[in-house]
């Protein structure tokens, strides 16, 4: 859980509109919290940095599994006791019995990708006196801005379901990466996921609406844009990769064309949730010829044919032959993958056929979670229950295999000079300033891959945040390196920056 701070805030304070802001679940809802803390800025709201500062809280919430939905049911109640307004939005708020159940006292329910809906209810609980002199957002007369839709500052406003998707300029996120948010929704039906129930089919932004917002960022200085959706292979589908125009050329809504327009900008593009349909081969040789990183989170789930179909995920077929084939096109490529253990139905043979998979396969990175009913999600209803101990033990098996490989792949990169983009200082007492880096390589998303630690050497102090260093790798554990700095080569972007960020 996140209680946000240090967001910057608009307006002269006024009394009666700081809305706190606690921030749940996966990178997609990250986008929607910063899209809803852009529009607060633009109205003039102040974004409390504690529950005794906040005249209301909102609460983005994650409904993805039991845990989260209980963390999120958590959160409302804390947000409730100590502040009495509360507005719920985000995934769960797609399941509003389940949350006034619980929690009766709620102000108000949304659900996800609803800044309009948002604001309208921030507007009703905390309405604030037009300032002409303060305000961002004009106001057609005088008491209309209680009521009015707002106006959004965004460069391009999109015509989609979701009339509220729109680039944020508020990022939760460090300046130097950005999730880049591609679509929203999902056509599959998989049987424990009820994504599709809670934020409907794929809706895609047009390719240039996310390529403004890419551009944006990179020239505010983003230097990593990693690419969202809940099924990024699928991107366009829905608009029939309609075209539309950036920079006065039109560019199509596909995967493969955006990556390429993406690429072009000079930033790193890292892309997120793949699925292997036969296109991404596309992708993959965009990454060999170092147009995007050579990275790809493909969540597999399983490797099992029979768990799969029982899982009803998409892309399933030939995995390991799809995988040795990118390997083929790009041999530096990092894979990353999800799988789920103890599924309905899942016999040892199943789970032997899965660890089988994962020596062959020898993925660079692996996150696996184990099975848990989710409510309203059609796997409940399947027979053959794995009991929790067995689950337990076949997820030790599993993430002992995952970890000695992991360890294994990342001890082939001692001795080799690679770039990391610094992500934080790791000086401790006694340490010269900015002497010891933590960084990711371009193997590594934030905040779910290893680090690596670094020293800064004969560099010490002269590298910032953000920078993108080369360094010498010297050892290796399961899932971390370590290293030193051996040049603070210049990184110049395709995109005019705006103001100066250092020229690195
Ligand atoms: S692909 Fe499957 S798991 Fe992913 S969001 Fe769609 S239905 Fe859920």
């Amino acid at each position: 859980m996140t209680v946000l701070d240090a967001v910057p805030t608009g307006a002269t304070p006024q009394t009666k509109n700081r809305v706190g802001f606690i921030s749940l679940g996966c990178p997609k809802a990250l986008v929607d919290s910063e899209r809803i803390l852009t529009q607060l800025r633009v109205e003039g709201y102040q974004v409390a940095d504690s529950y005794a500062d906040a005249d209301t809280v909102i609460v983005n919430t994650c409904g993805f599994i039991t845990p989260a939905v209980e963390e999120s049911l958590a959160a409302i109640g804390e947000a409730l006791e100590a502040t009495g307004k509360v507005i719920v939005t985000g995934c769960l708020g797609e399941r509003p019995d389940k949350i006034l159940e619980r929690h009766p006292k709620v102000a108000a329910i949304t659900g996800s990708e609803a800044v309009d809906d948002v604001m309208r209810h921030v507007r009703e609980l905390l309405p604030m006196e037009a300032n002409p002199y303060t305000d961002l957002l004009p106001t057609a007369a005088p008491g209309a801005r209680n009521v009015a839709a707002p106006v959004l500052t965004a460069p391009v406003r999109e015509n989609t379901r979701h009339g509220d998707v729109f680039a944020p300029s508020v990022k939760l996120t460090p300046r130097h990466f950005a999730y880049l948010k591609i679509a929203e929704g999902c056509n599959h039906t998989c049987s424990f996921c009820i994504i599709p129930k809670l934020r409907g089919k794929q809706v895609s932004r047009d390719a240039a609406a996310v390529l403004y917002e890419a551009y944006r960022l990179v020239a505010g200085g983003t230097k990593e844009l990693v690419v969202i959706s809940q099924d990024t292979s699928a991107y366009g589908v829905d608009i029939r990769y309609r075209e539309s125009e950036f920079q006065e050329a039109p560019v199509r809504a596909h995967l493969t064309d955006l990556a390429v327009k993406l690429g072009e900008m000079g930033a790193w593009v890292r892309m997120h949730y793949v699925y292997p349909y036969p296109h991404v081969e596309k992708v993959v040789e965009l990454m060999a010829a170092g147009k995007i990183l050579p990275y790809l989170d493909v969540p597999l789930q399983h490797a099992s044919p029979k768990i799969l179909k029982l899982m009803r995920r998409p892309g399933a077929g030939k995995q390991l032959d799809t995988i040795r084939r990118w390997r083929e096109i790009c041999p530096d490529i990092t894979i990353r993958s999800t799988f789920i253990v103890g599924f309905p139905g899942e016999t040892e043979a199943d789970f032997q056929e899965l660890l089988t998979f994962l020596e062959d396969a020898r993925l660079d990175r692996v996150g696996a979670f184990p099975y848990s009913d989710v409510d309203e999600a059609d796997a409940g209803a399947l027979t053959g229950a794995v009991p929790e101990d067995v689950k337990m033990e076949r997820l030790a098996r599993f993430m002992e295999v995952a970890q000695r490989i992991s360890a294994e792949k990342l001890a082939e990169k001692v001795g080799r000079v690679m770039p990391v983009i610094i992500d934080e200082f790791n000086d401790e007492e006694g340490d010269a300033a900015g002497s010891k880096l933590i960084g990711r390589t371009q193997g590594d998303a934030p905040g779910i891959d290893g680090q690596v630690y670094l020293f800064a050497g004969e560099f010490a102090g002269q590298i910032k945040i953000g920078d993108i260093v080369d360094a010498r790798i010297e050892d290796s554990d399961e899932y971390d390196l370590f290293g030193e700095v051996v040049a603070r080569p210049d990184w110049k972007p395709n995109v005019p920056q705006m103001g100066h960020f250092g020229g690195h």
